[in-house]
């Protein structure tokens, strides 16, 4: 095994079976898949917890999986890694484990700065059933009162590209303390400056204890109980939400805080969970709505009447197929998703015009083929599929992006309509320069 800092191209599933949501049609779809693994959420979370590494335990394959969706960020310090499964230790002839913690060891001599160190499962480490959980018990009570040592799968055979957050989510959980009190937790990775303006936001309608996770300090975890709402910034966290339910916490129903509508929902949802009036509420959002609608009307203009065909990646189709029909005025030809959770969706659901084609699950190439006879004017899809769509004359955009970047709250509406109005304005000037 070797340190180092990977595409994952997860494969299975064909079943389609019509089951109606609410007001769209679903269908669901296996087949070949083309989506990244839960690895690439690394790339975010590491960004959010400084004071956290995530060592990969897994292939040549993996490391150059994060190498590349970390892309330029790479020259700091890294606080992400791959401990690389040689071949002998893939064949049994070496004990992964003494290497593992050799590894560990000499990283933590290192990188004293390290508070907390998420072993990231991978489909090597699968393969081999190498006992992630036991290997960071061991290293646990090795380095305790130094670093806490937790770990999750990002593996391209259990989990696609934004359920590695869940997973990490999760693995903090039983880390946290339990407590009555009375408070707003916000789950999901957000941009810093995001949560600082909800924050605020929440403040200013009279909500004052507001925590989140996962935190900014990988240690400073927030407390779960009773007396928790939670409140999901992320559409992807399901595993999350419900373990966090059987903490005692109670989730608020609400569509997510994509675009002026969504983020106004969102908060007012919580808000009303607070006992806070719509008077109360519409005193500090009104303002900000207004802006946000101003904002966004260049790009409405040019996405309006345009077909859109959301491939399924991110988990994000839904609420996104929701802000760009009804906020910009898109056609939905299509929106895939790689799982539909109907209780985290069931409000985003019911705002998605009547009759959209939802489809759960993938089989690339009868999707691909639906592509290319409805022409559509943008596909959202994973970098995978973005390249030969745009060699036959479609315009993309990559879905990867709408992870990174801070795209929550009324005042980023215009912003997350701009990823969607630069490859339209991209395109046609191409066609016809
Ligand atoms: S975890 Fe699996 S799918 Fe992901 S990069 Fe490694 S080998 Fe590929």
């Amino acid at each position: 095994m070797g340190a180092s800092l990977a595409p994952g191209q997860p494969t299975p599933c064909v079943d389609p079976a019509p089951l109606g949501a609410s007001q769209a049609e679903v269908r669901q779809e296996s087949g070949q898949r083309e989506v990244f693994c839960g690895l690439t959420s690394i790339v975010w979370l590491h960004r959010r917890m400084p004071d956290a590494f995530f060592l990969v335990v897994g292939s040549r394959t993996c490391a150059h999986l994060i190498q590349s969706a970390a892309g330029v960020m790479i020259f700091a310090e890294p606080r992400f890694g791959t401990a690389i499964l040689g071949e002998r230790d893939l064949a049994g002839l070496a004990d992964a484990n003494d290497e593992l913690d050799r590894l560990v060891r000499e990283l933590l001599e290192r990188r004293p700065e390290i508070r907390t160190l998420f072993l990231v499962g991978s489909c090597p480490s699968e393969v081999i059933k190498l006992d992630l959980a036991r290997a960071a018990e061991r290293l646990s009570s090795q380095f305790l009162g130094q670093v806490r040592v937790l770990n999750y799968s990002g593996s391209g055979i259990e989990t696609t590209f934004t359920q590695g957050e869940d997973n990490a989510l999760l693995s903090m959980l039983p880390l946290m303390p339990t407590s009555e009190v009375e408070q707003l937790l916000i789950v999901g990775t957000l941009a810093d400056g995001v949560e600082d303006r909800f924050r605020t936001l929440f403040e200013r309608m009279g909500i004052s204890s507001v925590a989140s996770l996962p935190p900014r300090r990988s240690t400073e975890l927030p407390a779960v109980g009773p007396g928790t709402r939670i409140l999901l910034a992320q559409p992807f966290l399901s595993g999350t939400a419900r373990a966090l339910e059987r903490r005692g916490a109670q989730r608020i129903q609400a569509p997510y805080p994509f675009g002026v509508e969504g983020s106004r929902a969102w908060m007012a949802a919580a808000a009303a969970a607070f006992g806070i009036t719509p008077p109360q509420v519409a005193a500090v959002l009104d303002p900000l709505v207004e802006r946000g609608r101003q904002a966004l009307e260049p790009h409405r203009r040019l996405l309006e009447g345009r077909r859109l065909f959301l491939l399924p990646d991110s988990q994000m189709e839904i609420p996104l197929a929701r802000f760009l029909s009804r906020e910009c005025g898109m056609e939905l030809v299509e929106v895939g998703t790689p799982y539909l959770d109907r209780a985290l969706m069931q409000a985003e659901l019911d705002l998605l015009p009547p009759g959209t084609s939802i489809t759960e699950g993938q089989d690339v190439e009868r999707q691909l083929e639906r592509v290319r006879a409805s022409r559509p004017d943008l596909v959202v899809c994973g970098l995978g599929l973005a390249n030969p769509l745009e060699a036959e004359g479609m315009a993309t955009k990559w879905s990867i992006e709408l992870v990174f970047s801070p795209i929550h709250g009324c005042d980023q509406a215009a912003d997350l309509a701009e990823l969607f109005s630069r490859p339209l304005r991209r395109h046609s000037l191409l066609s016809f320069g």
